[in-house]
């Protein structure tokens, strides 16, 4: 790596810094959640204008703002480099999550707001962050060497917190939009703050809903009750079943052994985060982590429960009762595979002679970042240069429907997920906020990663 580059492009991050400042205010004062019931469409609208404007003002020669099946407005650009050059694209997006309560926030949601040397507002992490951060690099990229070293794509998402798919649907319609040899998915995180991390699994999901039918209807429970067989029960025997009282998730035939290689999950933190009560621990199975817990392993977590409620109390045995049961499988196992052994199992563990029903809910794979190819030496090397640590991989243990989606689209790129949030960020919730030195060092990082993929660092 050669210094010289990087310390000019150190430079002219910081030369550009208040000009960044400047960019992330304007993107955050937009309420740009896109859900009309929440927020006017006209934000959502003048957002994605602005950063079709910043796209074509950082040097991009084709931007469009694309409608999505979803109603959402993607907006894409690409600018050709030399011949024979990789093509990368950088994503991002900037629609956020609702502001929520305002009175849980110390400074106006949609005002960036500097305090104790943070920035604050909704979606100044993510993913408007983030989005600053690829533009940062881009313009400090384009001063230090010129023209780009290779070929630049970049998407910003208009409804990446919806779950609608606007997106997926966008690119399985499109593939030219989203053609790449290294795509960077700008939408997650460093596990500190200063540590650079890639995060290179993330669970899939395979929801089922189980109906239990054991009787006409619900019969007395003074005449009946004792012999009559009741479903309620028999589902909450079934559903018992999916996990021990260590918490390990056994079901008959679905892996639970997986362990975790990349970055801890700090006890205390997952401790703090999930709001544990005291003398509650985090589950650990018999021999796990934290980490391999949520990201390792699959976890069988039931949704949610049909029966009478509390407030209409009978006296009654029910003769049916139905539940949703949330299944999430790690990368190396197939979700359709879990899910059908989650089936099997409902129907296996039932008693009672019950009759049972167990359908899909929901399928989505989970995803497993390549860490062999070029690109991701190639982040390797940026992110210790430009952080000074060594970079380490994480995990989520929620999915990203398009990160999976991508790698079937354009299944020879590498995918790399990384960003500007980090556990201070409070994403999503109340003062979510950014670190400015987090933006600095990512937009180095990217810029570097350009830069190398570019063949620049060679040369130089
Ligand atoms: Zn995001």
């Amino acid at each position: 790596m050669t210094s010289d580059l990087r310390e000019a492009l150190v430079r002219a991050i910081e030369a550009e810094m208040p000009r960044a400042r400047a960019d992330l205010e304007d993107l955050v004062a937009f309420r740009s959640a896109a859900n009309p019931e929440i927020e006017p469409p006209e934000e959502c609208h003048r957002a994605a204008a602005l950063v079709a404007a910043l796209f074509l003002d950082v040097g991009m020669e084709e931007v469009d703002q694309l409608p999505a099946p979803d109603g959402s407005i993607a907006v894409v650009g690409r600018t050709g480099g030399p011949a024979g050059a990789p093509a990368v694209l950088l994503y991002s997006h900037y629609d956020v999550v609702p502001a929520g309560d305002t009175a849980l926030w110390s400074t106006p949601p949609w005002q960036l707001t500097e305090r104790d040397g943070r920035w604050f507002g909704r979606g100044a992490a993510d993913c408007k962050g983030n989005l600053v951060a690829i533009l940062l690099a881009l313009r400090a990229l384009g001063e230090v060497c010129g023209d780009w070293p290779l070929e630049v794509a970049l998407v910003c998402d208009g409804s990446e917190e919806q779950s609608s798919g606007g997106m997926e649907a966008l690119a399985r319609e499109r593939p030219d939009l989203v053609r790449c040899d290294a795509l960077v998915l700008a939408d997650t995180g460093n596990v500190e703050l200063g540590l650079p991390t890639v995060t290179t699994s993330l669970r899939g999901t395979g929801s089922v809903l189980v109906t239990v039918r054991t009787m006409e209807g619900p019969v007395h429970s003074g005449m009946y009750g004792g012999a009559a067989p009741d479903a309620l029960q028999a589902l909450l025997m079934a559903l018992a079943s999916l996990r021990d009282e260590t918490g390990e998730t056994t079901i008959d035939g679905l892996d639970g052994g997986g362990t975790w290689g990349g970055a801890p999950f700090d006890a205390e933190r997952f401790h703090a985060d999930a709001g544990l009560l005291e003398g509650v621990e985090p589950l650990t199975g018999h021999d796990a982590s934290v980490a391999d817990q949520v990201w390792a392993r699959p976890a069988a977590t039931v949704l949610a429960i049909d029966c009478p409620p509390v407030s209409q109390v009978t006296a009654v045995v029910q003769g049916s009762a139905r539940a949703v049961v949330n299944l999430r499988v790690p990368a190396g196992v197939d979700a359709a595979r879990a899910q059908h052994l989650l089936t099997e199992h409902l129907v296996r563990h039932m008693p009672f002679g019950a009759q049972v029903d167990v359908r899909p809910v929901s399928l989505g794979q989970p995803f497993q970042a390549r860490t062999d190819g070029p690109a991701y030496r190639a982040l390797g090397r940026a992110m210790h240069a430009a952080f000074g640590r060594d970079m380490v991989t994480t995990g989520q243990g929620g999915s990203i429907p398009l990160a999976t989606a991508l790698a079937e689209v354009v299944p020879q790129a590498e995918i790399l997920l990384l960003g500007v949030e980090e556990p201070d960020s409070r994403i999503h919730g109340p003062n979510e906020s950014v670190h400015p030195d987090e933006l600095r060092r990512t937009a180095l990082a990217l810029a570097l990663l350009l830069a190398d993929l570019g063949g620049v660092l060679e040369s130089g």
